[in-house]
Parts: C-alpha cells; sequence; structure tokens
C-alpha cells in the first residue's frame, strides 16, 4: 500500500529515469548510493551500470520487494533504514567516494542535503543527481541577489556547484504530486579552505546572517543567536566591515567571499561573539 507521508510519487516517465542514471557519468568502478528506491525505476537501470549499489529504503514493504527483485544481483545491496539515520562513513570503502542518486522524499528534502554536504566535505561523495521539488531546485542553484537566494543557497553553493538538469510534470509521477519535480546535479567541490574559514564556525555564522530575511546584515549580526550566543555592537561591526559590503547590504544580496570575509574580520572576537 502507498504511503503519501513518505513521499511516496513513482516516477513512470522512462526517458527521465535513463536521463537521472546519465548525469551521473560513467559507472563502471563506481559505488553508487540510491536515496529511496520504491519500486526501483531507478534502481533497475544503475543496477546494470554501476559496481555496486547500495539503496537505502525506509518502507518495509518495499525493501523487501526490492530484495526480492535483485536476489540474483550481488551487486545490489538494500539497506532498510531512515536515510537519515545512515552513516555513509560506514558505506564507503576507506579511501573511495561514492555517486549519490535519489528522487527525494520531498518531506525531508533539506535534512538530506544537509546530510549530503557534510557527507562532501568528509571526501565521502563525488557527485549526487537528485530531484526535487522544483521551488527548492530554484533555491539550490540561484546566484546571490535573485529573489530565491537565501540561506539554502549559500550553504549549498559552499559545499558544492549545483546545476539544474530538467523539470517534470506531475504527470511524470504516479500517483502526480501537486508540484513540478527537478533534477539537479551537485559536484561536492568544498569551498572552505579556498574562502579561509572553518565549515562548522562559518555554517553557524551564515545562519546569523539570514536569521530574518527582511533585516539588514548589520541588524541579523546586530540580534543575539538562536544558538544563544550575544549580538555583535555597533562598534564591533563597524571596525571588522570590510568595504566590499555596502552597510545595509542584505546577506541576500552577497556572494560567499565578503560573507567569508566578514567573518574572518569578527573572528578575533570569538566565532559567535560569545
Ligand atoms: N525512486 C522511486 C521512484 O523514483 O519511483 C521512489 C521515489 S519516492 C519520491 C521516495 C521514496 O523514498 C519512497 O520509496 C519512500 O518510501 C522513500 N523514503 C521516504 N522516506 C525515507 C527515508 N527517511 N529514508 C529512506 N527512504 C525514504
Amino acid at each position: 500500500m502507498r504511503k503519501p507521508k513518505l513521499g511516496q510519487n513513482f516516477l513512470i516517465d522512462d526517458e527521465a529515469r535513463n536521463a537521472i542514471v546519465d548525469a551521473l557519468g560513467a559507472l563502471g568502478e563506481r559505488t553508487v548510493i540510491e536515496i529511496g528506491p520504491g519500486h526501483g525505476a531507478i534502481t533497475s537501470i544503475l543496477a546494470a551500470r554501476c559496481r555496486r549499489l547500495i539503496a537505502i529504503e525506509l518502507d518495509p514493504a518495499l525493501a523487501a520487494e526490492l530484495r526480492f527483485r535483485f536476489r540474483a544481483a550481488p551487486q545490489v545491496e538494500v539497506i532498510e533504514a531512515d536515510v537519515l539515520e545512515v552513516d555513509f562513513a560506514a558505506l564507503v570503502p576507506a579511501g573511495e567516494s561514492a555517486d549519490v542518486v535519489g528522487n527525494l522524499p520531498y518531506y525531508i528534502t533539506s535534512p538530506i542535503l544537509l546530510r549530503l554536504f557534510a557527507a562532501g566535505a568528509r571526501g565521502l561523495l563525488a557527485r549526487a543527481v537528485v530531484m526535487m521539488q522544483r521551488e527548492v531546485a530554484d533555491r539550490l542553484s540561484a546566484a546571490p541577489g535573485c529573489r530565491e537566494y537565501g540561506l539554502l543557497s549559500a550553504t549549498t553553493q559552499i559545499n558544492a556547484r549545483a546545476e539544474s538538469l530538467f523539470t517534470l510534470p506531475p504527470a511524470a509521477f504516479s500517483p502526480p504530486p501537486d508540484v513540478f519535480s527537478t533534477v539537479l546535479r551537485l559536484e561536492f567541490a568544498p569551498r572552505f579552505v579556498e574562502l579561509g574559514v572553518d565549515a562548522a564556525g562559518f555554517d553557524a555564522f551564515l545562519h546569523r546572517c539570514f536569521a530574518q530575511k527582511r533585516k539588514t546584515l548589520a541588524n541579523n549580526l546586530r540580534a543575539a543567536s538562536h544558538a544563544g550566543a550575544r549580538g555583535y555592537t555597533t562598534e564591533e561591526l563597524h571596525a571588522a566591515w570590510p568595504a566590499e559590503i555596502p552597510a545595509l547590504a542584505r546577506a541576500e544580496s552577497l556572494a560567499l567571499e565578503p560573507l567569508a570575509a566578514l567573518y574572518r574580520a569578527l573572528a578575533p572576537l570569538g566565532q559567535n561573539a560569545e
């Protein structure tokens, strides 16, 4: 029985499922992790192409169906688990990286992406081809200053190069969802070293910068953080403020470089203004 709560909209467009696997490139030597294989629309194509396929499915009935279907395919391993609980490091052989594919369960798109970025930053993942709600994909690949640009865009773009590949209408799925869906390729290429910032501290800083969309960057930084750190004083911000950032700029209008410059200039005060 279909479980709508698990985001079960199954892909029925043959051209699209082939295009998704094609977008991963040559797979003969690769380990691929599939998130939410469902009835195996993408799994069956992957199984024939990659060296090893690890399919993570939360629904016990679907996991059992897939295990049975691929019982004669030793390269396919079906793990019945919540993808948000799976330790990617335990799946990827030491010294190697894996690729990820998935028509994602849309209700947990952002937490899945954050886990992928964390694994990418550890060198465990090379690329991902993932389908998500069109509006979310637009945010991931938006440029600073665009209406769609925000914290998720900045977080994505410091971790990966995001490329929107194609968009599908609801009729490509059974049952059809209420939204259009976009397939996106992410090449994991963390920029923390290049920008001279540490991952955890800069992530917390970005949350502060984007805390309230209508506020200027300075006003967001003057406010206490959700994590309980005090706000920066006007004098502290004035002393650290890079010339390239307009005084009334909002974080949504700025590229990562000036935000990193501000972060580095504020660092002597303690990364969370404690
Ligand atoms: N890949 C299939 C396809 O394209 O037809 C199914 C995609 S469907 C949008 C999402 C799949 O993710 C469903 O099979 C659902 O059961 C599974 N799923 C939902 N939540 C999950 C979770 N937390 N961990 C792993 N799989 C999950």
